[in-house]
């Protein structure tokens, strides 16, 4: 081989091994978020698990109390980060599900919602987190129009106050009256929010195979996403397994393998080239009260399915 060719060579390998390292699987899982520890807990627990990124509720999920956020805890938080090659841009924080945009019915408890988004939005901002994962809501009769239209208006409403944070809608799995369960109706959202650099989406697989998708063919649906919406809105993945059968609008999550959807069905949409900077964060259910995370976070990595998961604990 030529000295030229030779040196060709040695910077072709440079490149790549440094493309490997900017493209890092981002993985992570659901975290606790308490108020005497907040965000220092929290990346502590994913530490623990072997995550590179995490996403969590400022509060109880199905509550909407929340602490005041601790500027020392969160500073204390960041360097652990730091140290530990978290980037604070990957973290995901998830709004409380009982948050409705989309019923306007009693406008008391819509203007609640509105206003508690607002205030999510500033914690995001002082903690630094830019993404929000939220559920678009459901029209409990109201209808699907009516619903979407209420929809936008409180998310322009609340990028009224928003400088920093993207609200990232969450595809829902179609239970009851819920929105978001197809990426028309997710296209119709994004088309009336106003300022487009304040909304993208986060793709669930449970809720994806739920609501009908075949994420066997998950190519097809990054197609028909780029399609609609464009794949640059997309910036979180909820990887969960699903209990129930395609199309089954049931939202019940199961562990990575342990579902209708499968280990390498999972895995293909993990390692998804176009998807490669997105965050992944898993929300499958805990195993004998214990957080699979750790475990299942390994399996992702050797992509070897552990057929003892069910027995940790
Ligand atoms: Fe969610
Ligand atoms: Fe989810
Ligand atoms: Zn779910």
């Amino acid at each position: 081989m030529s000295v030229t060719k030779q040196i060709v060579c040695f910077f072709l390998v440079i490149i790549i091994q440094f493309k490997r390292v900017i493209n890092m699987l981002i993985i992570g899982s659901h975290v606790g978020f308490n108020s005497k520890e907040q965000l220092l807990g929290s990346t502590k627990e994913a530490l623990g698990y072997g995550s590179n990124t995490f996403m969590f509720y400022t509060g109880a999920p199905q509550n909407t109390v929340r602490t005041k956020i601790s500027l020392d805890k969160t500073k204390e938080a960041i360097e652990l980060m730091k140290k530990n090659n978290i980037k604070l841009e990957n973290i995901i924080v998830h709004a409380p599900y009982i948050v409705n945009l989309a019923n306007n019915k009693e406008i008391d408890k819509y203007k609640f919602s509105i206003n508690f988004l607002i205030d999510e939005v500033k914690r995001c901002e002082e903690i630094g987190i830019k993404y929000m994962v939220l559920h678009p809501g459901s029209h409990v009769g109201l209808g699907l129009d009516v619903g979407i239209n209420n929809i936008i208006n409180a998310l322009n409403e609340v990028n009224k106050h928003n400088d920093k944070v993207i609200i990232l809608l969450e595809t829902m799995a179609g239970k009851g009256s819920e929105i978001g369960t197809n990426f028309d109706e997710i296209a119709k959202i994004i088309e009336g929010v106003e300022d487009k650099s304040k909304i993208g989406i986060c793709l669930d697989t449970c809720h994806l195979n739920d609501s009908g998708y075949d994420i066997s063919k998950f190519d097809d649906i990054l197609d028909e996403l780029d399609e609609k919406i464009g794949l640059s809105f997309v910036h979180c993945v909820h990887v969960n397994d699903s209990k129930n059968i395609q199309g089954a609008r049931k939202d019940r999550h199961e562990n990575l393998g342990y579902g209708t959807i499968g280990f390498n069905n999972l895995i293909n949409v993990i390692y998804n080239e176009k998807l490669e900077n997105v965050p992944k964060i898993l929300e499958t259910p805990w195993i004998n009260e214990k957080p699979p995370y750790k475990e299942e976070i390994e399996m992702i990595k050797t992509k070897k399915f552990n057929d003892k998961l069910k027995e940790i604990g």
